[in-house]
C-alpha cells in the first residue's frame, strides 16, 4: 500500500530547477493550491508581477488530496441554512456556491485543462428514517427556490436498481444532477502549468516565516531569503502556521481521509458503481466514494477529524467503512491511503477581504475545489480594486475559533460527539 494520494500517480514528475529567490515582487502570494494559483493567473493574466510560494510543492495541501468533487452547495443544506439564516440571506449564500461552480466549470473550458472535467451528478444517501425526512426537505426546497438557484434534483426511488447502487444499506437517496467530479491532481497540476505560461514565478519548497508590514509593503521573510513586496495574498487555508496568526486562529484544521481499492473483479467495480456518479452517505460523520476517471479504483473517504497514526490501521479502519457499505469489496486490496487538511470556520463559511494590508480567502470548509478557484479569482480582482467583486461571504464577522496554544482542542470533542451520534443512527430495517 501506498502512502501517498491515489492523484498523484498521474502527476508529471517534477524536475528540481530552483531559481535564487527574487529579492522585490509587486504581489507575493503564500500558498499554491487551488485558491493561490487562481489568484496568480487572474493577476498575472492583468500582467502584474506575481511570486507565488509554497513551503512544499504546488498543490501539495489539500488540492491534491481532495475527492474531486463540486456542487452548488455549502457544507449546510439549503434547507438548514434557509432555518438558520431565512430565506432573504441563505438563498444568496447558496447563490455564490452556484457561481463558484459555474466559474470553476467556465475556467476549465476556457484554460483548456485537461482534468477529467465530468457533469457527473450527485446521490446523498440516507442511512435512517430521519435522514430521509431531511432529504425530503432539502428536495422541497431545492425546487421550491429552482428558478433562482437552478439546481435540479429529484428524490430516488427505493429499489437498488434505480437507486444506481447495489449496497443494501440506503433507503433513500436525493440526486442532484447540477454536480461534477474532476481529478484534482490534474487540475491543480494543469492550473500551475497556466499560472507559469503567463509568467507568474512559482517559488517552491519556500516556508514563509513572516510577513512584516513596512511603510511601503511588505518584507516577507521565507527559509530561502527575504522578499519585499508591494501586495500580499494569504491562501492557505488548513495548512495555516503561526506565522500568520490571525489566520491561524480563525482556521480550524480538520482531518481527512481517503482509501484507494482496485475490486479483485473488474467486473465488480461496473457492478457496485456502474457510472461516475459522486456519492455521500450522510451520517454525522460522512462518507463519500466514486470511482476513479479511468474506471480501475473506488476511491473512498470520510471526515474523521483525527486520523489514527498507523496509516496501515488508519487504512484498514477506512476500508471497514467502505465494507460496511459493499461487503463485496471485503478481500479486495487498498492501493492507497493518503490524508489531508479540511479548512473549518466557526460559522462553515469561507472567508476573504484584507486584514492589516494583507489580503486572504481563506476557510474553504471542504469545498474547495469550486470555492478557492471562484475566491482566488475574486480576491486577486479586489486586490487590484476592480469593480463588481462584493460577495456575500465579504461582511461575515471572521470569528476567532477557541484555541489553545494553536491548538484547536475541541475537536477530538466534536468528533467523538460525533461518533457516539452515529452510534445511535439506527438504520432502517
Ligand atoms: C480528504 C479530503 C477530501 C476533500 N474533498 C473535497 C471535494 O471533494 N471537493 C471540494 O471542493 N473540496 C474537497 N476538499 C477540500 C479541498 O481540497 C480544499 O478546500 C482546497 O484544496 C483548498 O485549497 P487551498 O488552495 O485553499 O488550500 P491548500 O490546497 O491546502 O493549499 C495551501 C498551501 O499553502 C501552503 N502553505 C501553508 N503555509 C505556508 C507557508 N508558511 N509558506 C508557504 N506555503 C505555505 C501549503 O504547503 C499548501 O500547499 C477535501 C479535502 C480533503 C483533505
Amino acid at each position: 500500500m501506498k502512502n501517498t494520494p491515489y492523484w498523484w500517480t498521474a502527476l508529471a514528475e517534477k524536475t528540481n530547477t530552483e531559481k535564487p529567490l527574487p529579492i522585490k515582487a509587486d504581489v507575493v502570494i503564500v500558498g499554491a493550491g487551488i485558491t493561490g494559483l487562481n489568484a496568480a493567473l487572474t493577476l498575472v493574466k492583468a500582467n502584474r508581477n506575481v511570486l507565488l510560494m509554497d513551503a512544499n510543492q504546488a498543490g501539495y495541501g489539500a488540492s491534491t488530496r481532495n475527492a474531486g468533487f463540486l456542487s452548488k452547495a455549502h457544507l449546510h443544506s439549503l434547507s438548514t441554512l434557509i432555518q438558520k439564516y431565512g430565506e432573504d440571506k441563505a438563498i444568496p449564500l447558496v447563490e455564490e456556491a452556484c457561481k463558484a461552480f459555474d466559474f470553476t466549470q467556465a475556467l476549465i473550458e476556457r484554460e483548456k485543462i485537461d482534468c477529467h472535467y465530468n457533469p457527473s451528478g450527485r446521490i446523498y444517501w440516507a442511512y435512517t428514517h430521519q435522514q430521509g425526512k431531511k432529504l425530503h426537505t432539502e428536495h422541497q426546497a431545492l425546487a421550491k427556490h429552482f428558478s433562482r438557484l437552478n439546481i435540479n434534483a429529484n428524490l430516488t426511488g427505493s429499489s437498488a436498481q434505480s437507486l444506481d447502487i447495489h449496497s443494501a444499506q440506503y433507503h433513500q437517496g436525493l440526486h442532484v444532477k447540477d454536480s461534477s467530479t474532476l481529478h484534482p491532481g490534474l487540475y491543480t497540476q494543469g492550473l500551475e502549468q497556466r499560472v507559469c505560461e503567463n509568467g507568474a514565478e512559482l517559488a517552491c519548497n519556500t516556508k514563509v516565516k513572516s510577513i512584516e508590514k513596512k511603510a511601503s509593503g511588505f518584507t516577507v521573510k521565507t527559509s530561502r531569503g527575504d522578499v519585499q513586496a508591494n501586495q500580499v495574498i494569504v491562501a492557505t487555508n488548513a495548512y495555516v502556521g503561526e506565522e500568520t496568526p490571525y489566520f491561524r486562529q480563525r482556521v480550524v484544521p480538520v482531518v481527512g481521509q481517503m482509501i484507494a481499492i482496485k475490486p479483485n473483479d473488474p467486473a465488480m467495480l461496473e457492478k457496485l458503481l456502474p457510472n461516475h456518479i459522486a456519492h455521500l452517505d450522510v451520517r454525522a460523520m460522512f462518507r463519500f466514494w466514486r470511482r476513479s476517471p479511468d474506471n480501475t479504483h473506488i476511491l473512498f473517504g470520510s471526515r474523521t477529524g483525527f486520523a489514527a497514526p498507523n496509516p496501515n490501521k488508519a487504512a484498514a479502519q477506512l476500508k471497514g467503512l467502505l465494507v460496511d457499505i459493499f461487503p463485496q469489496l471485503a478481500q479486495s486490496p487498498v492501493s492507497h491511503y493518503w490524508k489531508g487538511l479540511l479548512g473549518g470556520t466557526m460559522d462553515q463559511f469561507p472567508h476573504l477581504g484584507c486584514h492589516n494590508g494583507i489580503y486572504y480567502a481563506t476557510g474553504m470548509n471542504g469545498h474547495g475545489v469550486p470555492m478557492g478557484t471562484y475566491l482566488g479569482d475574486n480576491i486577486a480582482k479586489k486586490l487590484m480594486r476592480e469593480h463588481d467583486t462584493a460577495t456575500q461571504f465579504d461582511d461575515l464577522s471572521f470569528k476567532a475559533a477557541p484555541l489553545i496554544k494553536g491548538k484547536s482542542w475541541f475537536m477530538p470533542l466534536v468528533c467523538g460527539a460525533q461518533k457516539v451520534a452515529e452510534k445511535m443512527e439506527k438504520p432502517v430495517s
